[in-house]
């Protein structure tokens, strides 16, 4: 099946990420959000970053003209229901995701293929919702999206052959790599960061180091881009503790219980970059540790 058109649900920091790199690569991206601010918002990034890439001699002006002219915004999810390949980007929690597949059904073509970028949460059990768990997939994006090059594919039970190959296509055309993971809890990359991300928060929590030591300590003796709360901070404290919860309560091991430290920066609404504050405070001219 021919992929032209994207819809995209969720204009947060992945989904302007995705509708950035599939508008460049020749896609028609209608982007939808249930927040105007998102849908503005989203689209301010998209040009700001892709000017960023024009100043960088990484995409000629024309590409990025292109690009911003084939994608439009809606607050009516009912509108993506005639694409041909949805990408549900929205909050990670299993109840809204739930709702946008529920809410979008009725207005779906027969042939669209579903796909979640869901960090955590089961492929299979989403699917199981809709009228077409053979057409649904987990299409998982590293953040930032234009920047990382791998995508998780993850099949649930009943993924056919074709939808996969059809998406496995999508994303070689974007310039980017898959990467196969079996449908168990968190996949493959997060199954094995987010345990590091939780260990680097008790050892905060119980004074091992301090924010700035322990940044320090992986960046320089484990030769990591970021620290792991830095790298926290920038994935969205609310989507670490979704997904260590994910964790915990799918394979019922409480090796991977959350830190009540990372819960507590949750509810203090400290979720990181994207609200300003979490680890660091995002406020002013440098980060500064909040610990
Ligand atoms: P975000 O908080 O930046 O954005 C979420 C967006 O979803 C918000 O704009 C919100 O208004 C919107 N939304 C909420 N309910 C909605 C609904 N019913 N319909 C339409 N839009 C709705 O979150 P994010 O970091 O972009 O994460 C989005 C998804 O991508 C999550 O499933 C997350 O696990 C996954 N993901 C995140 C990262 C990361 O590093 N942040 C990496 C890979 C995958």
């Amino acid at each position: 099946m021919e992929i032209r058109t994207v819809g995209i649900v969720g204009a947060g920091q992945m989904g302007n990420g995705l509708a950035h790199v599939f508008a460049l690569s020749g896609y028609d991206v209608l982007l939808n959000d249930i927040s105007q601010e998102a849908l503005d918002q989203g689209l301010k990034t998209i040009r700001k970053n892709m000017d960023r890439q024009v100043s960088r001699n990484k995409i000629a002006e024309a590409a990025r003209d292109g690009a911003l002219a084939r994608i439009r915004t809606t607050l009516h999810l009912k509108e993506l229901g005639a694409t041909d390949l949805v990408v549900e980007a929205a909050t990670e929690r299993e109840t809204v995701k739930a709702a946008i597949f529920e809410d979008l059904q009725p207005h779906l073509k027969p042939e669209t293929i579903l796909t979640s970028n869901t960090s955590s949460i089961s492929i299979t059990r989403l699917a199981s919702r809709t009228d077409r768990p053979e057409r649904f997939m987990g299409l998982h994006f590293m953040n930032p999206v234009p920047v990382m090059q791998l995508v998780e594919l993850i099949r649930g039970i009943a993924t056919d052959d074709t939808s996969y190959r059809t998406v496995l296509g999508v994303v070689e055309s974007l310039g980017k790599t898959a990467a196969s993971a079996e449908d168990f809890p968190a996949f493959i990359v997060n199954r094995i960061l987010l345990p590091m991300i939780n260990e680097a928060v008790y050892t905060l929590y119980e004074g091992v180091g301090s924010v700035q030591s322990i940044d320090v300590a992986l960046k320089l003796g484990a030769a990591h881009p970021m620290g792991p709360l830095e790298l926290a901070d920038f994935i969205g404290l609310d989507t670490c503790l979704a997904i260590m919860n994910v964790l915990y309560d799918g394979l019922a091991d409480t090796k991977y219980r959350p830190c009540p430290l990372l819960t507590k920066y949750v509810e203090a609404g400290w979720l990181g970059r994207k609200t300003g504050r979490g680890f660091y405070d995002y406020r002013g001219e440098v980060p500064v540790p909040t610990r």
